[in-house]
């Protein structure tokens, strides 16, 4: 690992199954932070989980013994407002009630259920509350025209009990109410990429990304031009890694430095 180290010198980090599971740090990951702080080396985290906004996983990550500003912390909501704000048109949102609060204090212009047919944009992101009636008018508002934007398309996301339904299953659901495209705002996405490689200011071949999901991480490195490594703590295995056409540019079986 350390060989990889010097040869880097921006790192594009994933946080569930490379950092941390069920926010509970892994092994060897702080020790990996701590190293790259060491070194001079620049980081940002990018996942694709929205369940709290930008500064709440900060807040996380640094109770856990990471350490990092929430300039480091991108989600596909960093991306959403990018994407969005010149515009602003009215947006009905489907997410964790902290990620409300945290648009609506963006300035986004946020508007509710019942004024559905005014939305032109629509946001969904998994969470642990999503309901029917979250479906419902979800549904409704793409039948109404609303460009529907997903935090990401992930079917799963990994947990200590096993993979659990992702924001693209409730995607799925919709979709299978009214098709209509999608804009995924996560990962593979290249926007929410050039985001991370904007904030790290290093030149593209200097930079590695790190990840466990090879559609996320390695997917959207690679389509972005980035060198990548791919970390067996979280999502795959090396039966999936045969099985992919996806190839990352370095497997380890963690994060040991
Ligand atoms: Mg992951």
């Amino acid at each position: 690992m350390i060989e990889l180290i010097e040869k880097y010198d921006g790192y594009i980090i994933d946080l569930d199954g490379v950092i941390y599971l069920d926010k509970k740090p892994l092994s060897y990951s702080k020790t990996f932070i701590n190293t790259l702080i060491k070194k001079n080396k620049n980081y940002v985290f990018l996942t694709n989980d929205s369940t709290l906004s930008p500064s709440q996983y900060t807040k996380i990550l640094n109770r856990e013994g990471i350490k990092c500003s929430s300039n480091q912390v991108i989600t596909p909501i960093n991306n959403f407002i990018e994407t969005i704000r010149s515009k602003n048109k009215k947006t009905l949102a489907f997410c964790s009630k902290e990620l409300r609060k945290f648009l609506i204090k963006e300035g986004l212009n946020i508007i509710n259920n019942k004024n559905y047919k005014q939305a032109k944009n629509l946001l969904v992101s998994g969470n642990k509350d999503f309901s029917y009636d979250d479906l419902m008018y979800s549904s409704l508002c793409v039948q109404n025209g609303a460009k529907l934007y997903a935090t990401s398309i992930d079917n799963s996301y990994p947990t200590k009990m096993g993979n659990v339904p992702a924001t693209g299953s409730i995607i799925a659901a919709i979709l299978k109410t009214h098709d209509t495209r999608v804009i995924n705002l996560g990962k593979p996405s290249k926007e929410i990429f050039k985001l991370a490689i904007n904030k790290l200011k290093n030149k593209k071949n200097k930079i590695l990304t790190i990840g466990d999901n090879l559609n996320t991480d390695i997917q959207g490195s690679n389509d972005s031009g980035i060198d990548s490594l791919l970390v067996l703590t979280g999502k795959t295995n090396m039966k999936l890694v045969k099985e992919s056409k996806t190839n990352p540019t370095y497997i380890k079986k963690n994060l040991k430095v």
